[in-house]
């Protein structure tokens, strides 16, 4: 099972080094993975912070060249550079609010597993979709468009989060059957596009408005490996009950 935190715009650096020590204190030795993403100007401090701490740390986002002209960009390498070698992608955010769009995403997770990095790519209907039933339809193009031109060997380093838009920081969950439904359909669709070895393997994590009350059932779904938690992983007693749920 794997529990990440996506920390979005919160947090400074005092309060991401107090954060992971509050996590780091409470997590006992979990057989979860577990994971923070604090926002790039805070990743030093907690990549120290983390340090001889089974916690990971990853970049929210990132470009995809080496270096170059892309004021206010960031690279593979400068993450590296801080040993952070997990970064997510395709968060409903920066595609509904900053115009990220499929093509972008490919070219991201493309230069990302170059680097021999984990993408956490995220992915998701919007509830319109789901109200004129074609969600289905839209999570399978988001995957075909970001990740289907992938050779099998390259998805050993990624982690899929599937979170429906309309559950995400609306206190709206899925429910575990809708996770649960979504989740085999994703792995079926990881089957006609490769084998059922590598879709065994893939790691499908639920996201939008996992919060301790909801994590169990949710993680309990014989397709769900764990969570992608936006507001509840910014209180250290709600994302470690949501670790222990795991
Ligand atoms: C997210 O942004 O990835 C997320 C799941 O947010 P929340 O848990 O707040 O819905």
């Amino acid at each position: 099972m794997i529990v990440a935190g996506n920390w979005k715009m919160n947090k400074n650096a005092t309060e991401t080094t107090e954060l992971i020590g509050a996590i780091s204190n409470g997590m006992g030795d979990t057989s979860t993975k577990v994971m923070v993403a604090p926002p790039f100007v805070n990743l030093a401090a907690a990549a120290d912070s983390a340090k001889n701490t089974n916690i990971i740390v990853a970049a929210q986002n990132m470009h995809f060249a080496e270096s170059g002209a892309f004021t206010g960009e960031v690279s593979a390498s400068m993450l590296l550079h801080l040993g952070i070698d997990h970064v997510i992608l395709g968060h409903s955010e920066r595609r509904a609010l900053f115009g990220e769009w499929d093509a972008l995403l490919a070219k991201k997770a493309d230069t990302a597993l170059d680097k021999n990095m984990t993408v956490i790519f995220c992915f998701g209907e919007e509830l319109h979709d789901r109200k004129n039933d074609i969600h289905f339809d839209v999570v399978k193009n988001q995957l075909s468009e970001g990740l289907f031109h992938l050779e099998a060997n390259n998805w050993q380093n990624i982690i899929l989060a599937y979170e429906p838009v309309w559950a995400i920081g609306t206190g709206e969950t899925a429910s575990p059957e809708q996770a649960q439904e979504m989740h085999a359909f994703i792995r079926k669709t990881l089957i006609e596009r490769y084998d059922p070895d590598l879709a065994d393997g893939v790691s499908i994590l639920y996201g939008g408005s996992v919060k301790p009350g909801n994590a169990r059932d949710i993680f309990s779904k014989p397709d769900v490996d764990g969570g992608l938690i936006g507001g509840a992983s910014l209180n250290a007693d709600d994302f470690l009950a949501i670790v222990q749920s795991a």
